[in-house]
């Protein structure tokens, strides 16, 4: 028996929907797609990987819903490759463009990683606008400085950090460079 009926948006055709059927032990799985394979993206993507963004609005508790009741249920065919997560306008996802750049103003940017001594990290952000800086998450060529507290670390920021060659400071450095804008 049918229990839920989950619309989601077609990747290709523009107000086209695909119709997920799902029974209520959650052991019977099926969409309307032509994907011949009993798997295709629109399983994978909601109930599998648990995305919302191409499932109809009104069928978004029933998706929740009919995840919770196959978890653990639904085999991956092997070899499957999700080829859909690189459908970022499927999935509600905007890529920037390329020039996009994240400063609001004419202040320097700063970005902060890792678990920095003796602020919370919201009072870290505070204080940097405070002293005239503008403050991002996501470090990119446009920042100035990232204050890391292990500058030496390997995380993603740091990473990025690294390859834009931005500056990477210490907690300790960036009193300094918050109020000097240089390292004495
Ligand atoms: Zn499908």
């Amino acid at each position: 028996m049918v229990a839920w009926q989950i619309r989601v948006h077609s990747k290709s055709a523009l107000g086209m929907y695909h119709t997920i059927s799902v029974s209520s032990d959650g052991l019977s799985v099926a969409c309307s797609c032509p994907a011949t394979d009993p798997f295709c993206s629109h399983i994978d993507a909601v109930l599998i990987a648990n995305e919302r963004a191409m499932v109809h609005s009104a069928d978004v508790e029933a998706a929740d819903a009919a995840r919770a009741a196959t978890v653990g249920k639904i085999a991956v065919p092997e070899g499957w490759k999700a080829t859909w997560r690189r459908e970022l306008g499927w999935r509600g996802l905007q890529r920037r463009a390329p020039n996009y750049n994240p400063r609001q103003s004419g202040k320097p940017l700063v970005c902060f990683t890792g678990t920095l001594p003796g602020k919370t990290r919201k009072q870290w952000i505070a204080e940097a606008k405070e002293n005239g800086w503008e403050t991002t998450d996501e470090p990119s060529r446009f920042t100035d400085v990232l204050v890391a507290a292990d500058p030496e670390g390997s995380s993603a920021k740091l990473r990025a950090a690294r390859s834009c060659s931005t500056a990477i400071v210490s907690a300790e450095e960036w009193q300094i460079v918050m109020v000097d804008g240089v390292l004495a």
